[in-house]
């Protein structure tokens, strides 16, 4: 197989990869789909629109499609105000968007309005070379990817040898003009199947052969194709398309589609659909035998979206001890591991051998499915759960025989940055790693660069994996590389966290170390690339640093177009508060605790869904319980938090403190009492800088929030889940126990979020008390739909953590609620939150986006710090990261 990276981005980039999972594309913004849609776009009802646009992004669509090609709307004009509104959508924008369109004039539009590195989707040979050729250099100036439909002069491509030889003859005459191989994507044609015609029956089987023919024959390409046509005969049937989608897609992905247009909520997994409806489907898919769509026929009919089958729970215990270890494995049941563990035991002659055979065996198939995204993340850890049970159980008998441990398939050392605190991201690495037979050396949090390199040569470690959170580790990072260059290591580095990504580790880490550098998306795909790095260290080494060299080179190329008005413009059109109007006063002001806060209130305020986003899983709560690793993933945080509700000395403590407070330029200045005569402190804003479209667009910074000309105010708070969390973790690790361990640390994140809310809605209706009938549904919380907003230091509006020291001293946090700040600002406990509140209705959430120069110097200078200084803490938001 040939490798392939196609690099896309919205505000933040994708990477389409050979060996990366399915990539899917949300197909319903399509007014040629999507009803909906298209009513919305008729009536002009943009702002609900954008709606499906965000429901796809959370549903977990990666890249998104937009179609506007319908006769009663004015697709042009729609195409651009659609694009417009999105690119203002920071929660959407951040995926990378799809053109589809059939109108080229729709296309050209388009392209003109997406910032980021966008698919057209298509082009093909329909009316003629020269017509396809101009297009795609008209493409190729955007340095956009295309879509190229398996189309010509007869006609679409209805069979194998048409599908391979349109793509074979379309990607000679793209390579021949120069168009990047990378950055093509043939769309084969899926068709309908079990349509009942004849010439039908090896429309799938057709798809996905001529899928394996591209990928071998044509280098470096991706294909792509619209899934839901395949069950198109089964409208009306959910249950049965979906279970078409999911085999469909494990046989197409198998032989090469790497990314295809579906309805992420309307997607099943392979190992989930009942046996018999599957073997149908398949034989249906494969062109099996001659009887296979009747007999699917007549078998979807008796399938009601309701169906249930029912499994006898202990059936299992029945089968053969070495099953039954797998299947405690598979499904993480504890329950019985020891007991079988002991009775496979005895038919071995040394005890080593039962992990050498029959564990590693289990988690073997665990790691395949897994791989093969048929398990889910919070499942995998339990399965490490047993494993570790087992291994427990079975090491005094490994020590007596005196016969060592098993060889693992590698030693890798974790530590999560210097001035760093971020721990779950990085303990589930570990643990999907475990699961595979590595060794892991977790060395925990805040690790200096001269740690990990003592550790690393003296355990004699095979790679580095480091993890962090907040801007300032970026740094770290590339200091660490100099430090593994300077001690003449020669293991590969691998990088990971919220703040990371494969553009800077390709722009700032790669050149700084000789040997692997590279960037690990999430834990789903370490696995691969840890097997892949050690396994073949020479071409894995020449492979990713000839990515990352492409990814460098188009980095430097795309930061040019950034274009930016002055500081002093810039300031002039900031968004500005009617002078006449006068802000509500604080019924309470200063700064006050809330300790020892009870659970119990807080579970009513909790946002689930980033609980199930730590565990990999994606969508939105409610509905992403429909997933089974999910539900149970709910139900056992729910008994976690039912055994400590009562409880009030969990250390859930918070401090906030309400200002008289001025806006001055692009500061607010806080004051000790109401003449405004001695300032308590000063906070610091950033202003957006670069270039809007519209000539009468503000430029944001949170200072304009508070007015210039009447007595206005602001407020801050800090709020933590406490230590107790953070212990509970610590323990359940040392005790093997990492999905406990996991959990804690994730239900910590919950509560200080939740008590965030909490306490911001007493501020809004008690102690700044401006919306004293403020009556909200969870729901409202969630979207948070309420007056006023909280920002955070570290986040989009005000990215600067340095921030957080102003906080923290007008509050005396460290004092008050035990959070402190570590060298590089992060706080600990890390299930904590800080933030500002601003009181006024036009509050908004923004992102800052890039600045320039001249106002990096300028807020070096307010803030009294070097520009250089500067530069280690703005990094996300500079031109040159
Ligand atoms: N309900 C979520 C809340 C966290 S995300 C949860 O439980 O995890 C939303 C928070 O992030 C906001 O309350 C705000 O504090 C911060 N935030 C979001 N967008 C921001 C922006 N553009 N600038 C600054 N802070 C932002």
């Amino acid at each position: 197989m040939h490798n392939n990276v196609l690099q896309l981005s919205g505000l933040e980039s994708v990477v389409v990869r050979s060996d990366s999972n399915f990539i899917n594309i949300g197909e319903r913004t399509n007014v040629a789909g999507s009803k909906r849609f298209l009513r919305l776009i008729k009536e002009e009802k943009f702002e609900e629109a954008l709606d499906i646009a965000r429901d796809q992004v959370e549903g977990g669509a990666q890249i998104i499609d937009i179609n506007m090609d319908d006769g009663l709307i004015d697709g042009k004009a729609s195409m651009e105000k659609f694009l417009f509104l999105i690119s203002s959508e920071p929660d959407i924008s951040r995926v990378p968007i799809m053109v589809d369109s059939s109108k080229w004039e729709i296309i050209e539009a388009g392209l003109k309005c997406i910032q980021g590195k966008c698919i057209v989707n298509s082009i093909s040979l329909k009316n003629g070379e020269e017509e396809f050729i101009s297009q795609a250099k008209y493409i190729q100036k955007f340095g956009a990817a295309v879509v190229v439909m398996a189309f010509d002069e007869n006609g679409q491509a209805d069979n194998y040898e048409k599908r391979i030889r349109i793509c074979e003859r379309s990607y000679n005459l793209l390579i021949d003009i120069g168009f990047p191989a990378e950055d093509i994507i043939f769309d084969p044609n899926i068709f309908p199947v079990a349509t009942g015609m004849d010439e039908h029956k090896t429309a799938a089987i057709d798809f996905i052969n001529a899928c394996k023919w591209i990928r071998e024959n044509l280098p470096h390409v991706n294909i792509c194709g619209g899934v839901s046509n395949v069950s198109f005969s089964f409208r009306g049937n959910n249950k049965v398309r979906e279970a078409i989608h999911a085999a469909f897609l494990y046989h197409a992905v198998k032989n090469g589609l790497s990314m295809g247009i579906v309805n992420p909520n309307l997607l099943e997994i392979y190992d989930d659909v009942p046996k018999d409806l599957l073997t149908r489907i398949e034989d249906v898919l494969l062109n099996r035998h001659d009887d296979a769509v009747d007999a699917l026929l007549e078998f979807a009919e008796s399938i009601t979206n309701t169906e249930k089958t029912e499994v006898k729970i202990d059936e299992w215990r029945l089968k053969p001890v070495a099953e039954r270890i797998n299947h405690a494995l598979v499904k993480g049941i504890d329950k019985f591991i020891v007991e079988d563990v002991e009775e496979i035991r005895t038919t071995f002659k040394l005890p080593i051998q039962v992990i050498e055979g029959p564990l590693m065996n289990g988690m073997g198939i665990v790691g395949d499915l897994f791989g093969a995204g048929k398990m889910f993340l919070p499942q995998v850890v339990k399965s490490a759960r047993v494993m570790k049970k087992a291994v427990a159980y079975l090491e005094p008998y490994i020590e007596e025989s005196k016969k060592g441990a098993a060889r693992s398939a590698g030693k890798i050392l974790m530590a999560t940055v210097k001035g760093d605190v971020h721990d779950i991201g990085k303990n589930i690495v570990s643990v999907v790693l475990a699961c595979n037979n590595y060794e892991i050396i977790d060395l925990g949090i805040m690790v200096s660069a001269d740690k990990i390199i003592k550790a690393a040569i003296e355990q004699k470690v095979d790679a580095i994996g480091l993890s962090g959170l907040i801007t300032p580790s970026l740094d770290e990072m590339v200091f660490v590389a100099k430090e593994m260059k300077r001690n003449g290591l020669n293991i590969p580095l691998l990088i990971g966290g919220a703040t990371t990504s494969p553009t800077h580790t390709a722009v700032k880490i790669d050149p700084e170390y000789e040997k692997s550098v590279v960037y690990i998306t999430d834990a789903s795909k370490a696995v691969t690339i840890v097997s892949q790095v050690l396994s073949k260290p020479k071409d894995f080494e020449t492979d990713i640093k000839n990515q990352y060299r492409k990814l460098r080179d188009g980095y430097f190329n795309k930061t040019k177009t950034d274009v930016f008005i002055d500081l002093k413009k810039a300031r002039d059109k900031a968004y500005q508060i009617p002078k006449d109007y006068i802000p509500p006063v604080p019924l309470l002001k200063g700064v006050h605790e809330e300790k020892n806060m009870n659970l119990n209130t807080l579970r009513k305020y909790m946002d689930w869904s980033p609980f199930f986003w730590t565990w990999n899983i994606k969508g939105q709560y409610p509905k992403v319980l429909k997933n089974e690793a999910a539900q149970n993933l709910y139900d056992e945080a729910q008994k976690q938090l039912d055994k400590l509700e009562r409880r009030r000395d969990l250390g859930i403590h918070g401090v906030w403190g309400i200002f008289p407070a001025q806006k001055k330029g692009d500061d607010i200045e806080l004051y000790r009492n109401e003449d405004r005569t001695e300032v308590l402190d000063t906070f610091l804003t950033l202003r957006q800088q670069k270039e809007k479209k519209s000539e009468s667009a503000k430029y944001y910074a949170l200072s304009d929030f508070v007015s210039e000309h009447q007595p206005d105010y602001t407020g801050c708070f800090c709020v933590t889940a406490g230590q107790f969390f953070e212990q509970e973790a610590q323990r359940f690790k040392a005790e093997g126990d990492d999905y406990q361990s996991i959990m804690y640390l994730a239900l910590a994140d919950r509560i200080a979020e939740a008590f965030a809310e909490y306490l911001h809605e007493r501020i809004r209706k008690e102690y700044w008390g401006y919306t004293p009938n403020e009556k909200l549904t969870k729901e409202d919380f969630v979207k948070e739909n309420y007056r006023g907003i909280r920002p955070a230091p570290g986040y989009p509006a005000c990215p600067d953590h340095n921030e957080k020291t102003t906080i923290f001293k007008i509050l005396d946090v460290e004092k008050r609620i035990g959070v402190s700040l570590t060298e590089n600002l992060a706080m600990y406990p890390a299930a904590a939150v800080s933030g500002y509140y601003f009181s006024n209705p036009e509050t908004r959430y923004f992102a800052l986006g890039k600045i320039d120069e001249d106002q990096l110097k300028d807020y070096c200078k307010r803030r009294g710090i070097s520009v250089d200084e500067g530069r280690k803490w703005l990094r996300q938001n500079l031109t040159s990261i």
